[in-house]
This record gives structure tokens, sequence and C-alpha cells, in this order.
């Protein structure tokens, strides 16, 4: 009990922001985050914005452009031994295409060591505690690989590529059908990984480039048995790379990119209203408003602890997107 009040007084939900660094070299160009001190950031607003000056925001913790992705993940540690004692977690990307979320939770598309993202970092760390542990408990720990893409669940585990879609129980919670793969080393993780983006590239043949425009979701279960007592905990880690938050002009788009468009607007003001009336303590969470809360449901809210990473580009020619995304993490946190 007592325990249950110290957890609520840290605050289930933090939100943290990260700043990509300008690319291909042109680092020397003004940034529109002109000030980063822990939790604290400034955004410079030019004139033909309205009044020219600055807008300030606070959070968890901002990363700046430098930050590397081992930083960032070190912040992100103590959740991950929070899956191994039983906890639900969910990890969130979020931010316009091209702002950094497949960065920060995968890495760049030429990964080297230091550049690996926060789902292997994470997977890594799950192994090496669930050996350090392995007098006491011992763990089992499977993965699941899904994307949610105008509303609908694929399974991206799947070998024989039937893109079978789920259907969801009563109470909209799991997708129990979906490939629930065992893991015990990161390059088993790599693999599934691979795999997993494989299938999804399989279908933006069709559509170009699906995978702004698709949630994919990363889950792994953990279940540990007290090598004593024979009692079991269960534990889930959700990590999620959020389709991009851009708004589509609606006068420009029609058809299938309209339909895409309303549905990750959809689903991510869903997810807000929902991380925000967590965060307000609300006696009604609607979880029910779109798949990606329905599928997330067991992990947010509760005792489960969740984590927000916001995504910011540098250049002024994102502002608006900027402030928009700044806007909807100030909601949630
Ligand atoms: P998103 O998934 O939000 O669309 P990406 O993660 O694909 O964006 O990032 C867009 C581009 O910026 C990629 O080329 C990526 O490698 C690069 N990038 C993003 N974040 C960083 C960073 N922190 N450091 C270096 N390069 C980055
Ligand atoms: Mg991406």
């Amino acid at each position: 009990k007592l325990y249950n009040q110290v957890q609520d007084l840290k605050g289930n939900i933090r939100v943290y922001c990260r700043v990509r660094p300008f690319l291909g070299g042109h680092s020397n160009r003004p940034s529109t985050v002109d000030r980063i001190d822990e939790g604290n950031m400034s955004i410079v607003t030019p004139s033909k914005y309205g009044k020219e000056g600055r807008k300030s925001f606070s959070f968890n913790k901002v990363f700046g452009p430098s930050a590397t992705q081992g930083e960032v993940f070190s912040d992100t540690q103590p959740l991950i031994r929070s899956v191994l004692d039983g906890y639900n977690v969910c990890i969130f990307a979020y931010g316009q295409t091209g702002s950094g979320k497949t960065y920060t939770m995968s890495g760049p598309t030429e990964l080297t060591e230091d550049t690996l993202g926060v789902n292997y970092r994470a997977l890594s760390d799950l192994f090496i505690l669930s050996q350090q542990r392995k007098q006491t408990i011992s763990y089992d720990i499977s993965v699941q690989m899904l994307e949610i893409y105008n509303d609908q669940i694929r399974d991206l585990l799947v070998t024989d590529s039937t893109n079978r879609r789920y259907p969801f129980s009563q109470n909209g919670i799991n997708v129990p059908d979906a490939c629930l793969v065992p893991v015990s080393s990161t390059s088993d993780v790599i693999n599934l990984m691979n795999l997993g983006q494989k299938n999804r590239a399989v279908s933006s043949t069709a559509m170009n480039d699906r995978s702004s425009r698709s949630h994919s979701c990363l889950t792994v279960h953990v279940q540990g048995r007290d090598l004593t007592s024979g009692a079991t905990l269960r534990g889930c880690m959700h990590l999620v790379d959020l389709a991009g938050s851009e708004r589509v002009d609606k006068s420009e788009v029609i058809g299938d990119r309209l339909k895409e468009a309303q549905h990750i607007n959809k689903s991510l003001s869903a997810l807000g209203d929902v991380i925000s009336s967590l965060a307000q303590k609300n006696a009604h969470v609607p979880y029910r408003n779109s798949k990606l809360t329905q599928l997330l449901q067991d992990s947010l809210g509760g005792q489960a602890k969740t984590l927000m990473f916001v995504h910011i580009s540098p250049e002024p020619e994102a502002l608006g997107e900027t402030l928009s995304t700044l806007k909807f993490a100030e909601r949630v946190s």
C-alpha cells in the first residue's frame, strides 16, 4: 500500500523531448530550439508567425541534438528493470515524419553498436538482468511485433506472409493469435526485427513509405517464476513507433491518403486523450476510441508506466509542426 503511494507520488507518466540534429552537415543553420537545460527548452518564433519571441516548455527531460543513443537510453533503463519486477510499460515515439522517431526506437538504417536504438538496448538489458537473477527467478521472454494501419492490426512476425488481420476480443485488449516468439539472445531479437521490417516493407511497395503512416509496436512479454516459492509474475513492455503526427491538408489529399490521415489523426488524439486523462487522474479513461489505445489498455494506467518521447526537428520550416508536437506533449505531461 505504502509502495503504491510512493509510486503515485513519482508519477507513472514521463515525457521526454528529443531534438534531432540538422542532417547533411547543415549544423550551422539557425535552429528553432535555442535553449535546452535539463527539462526546459525554448523555441524561437520568428515574427512572421505573430509576435516575435520565445516560447518555453518543460518536460521531465530534454535531449538536445548532440545527445547520444546511449544517453537517451540511460534515462529509460529503470523502466526496463521494472518490467522484470512485473510491471507493464509503454514507451512511445511521437513526432512528425523525419523528426527521429525510428532513430530513437530502432536506430539509423546503417546500424553500429553506438547507434542502436531503445528497442535493441531494452531487450539486451532484459537478457542481462534476467541472467543476473537466474539463481532466484527463471524468466521466459518472448516478443510480438504488430502494425496498426488504418485501424487494422497486422502481425509482422508471420513467416507465411498471409497478412492475417486480427479481430479483437470482447474487451478489446489483446491479439491472442498474433505470433509470440520466444527469444533468448540479442541475435534472436535482431533476426525478428529484420523479419518484421521485411514484412512491413512488403506492403509498402503498393503505397509508398507506409511505415510513416502506420504505428508499429514491438511487445515484449516477460514471465518470471520464483525458483523457491514457485510464484509467477508477468510484465510486458510495448515499444511503439507511432505514425507521423504531421497534419495533412484536407484540400490536398483524396482517397486513400485522406483515409490514412484521418485514421492517424484519430488514433493519435485518442492516445493523447487517454494519457492526459491518466495524468489528470480522471475517473473515466477513454480507451475505446481507437485500436491503438485498446491494444495498449492493459499497459496504460493503473500501475503501468508510460514514457513518451516527443521528437522535434530543428528546421525553421518545421516550426508549425514543432509547436503542435510540443502542445501534444504538454497535454500529456
Ligand atoms: P521518423 O521515424 O520520425 O520519420 P527518422 O528516425 O527516420 O524519422 O529520422 C529521419 C532522418 O534523421 C534519418 O535519416 C535519421 O537517421 C536521422 N536522424 C534522426 N534522429 C537523429 C539523431 N538523433 N542523430 C542523427 N541522425 C538522426
Ligand atoms: Mg519512422
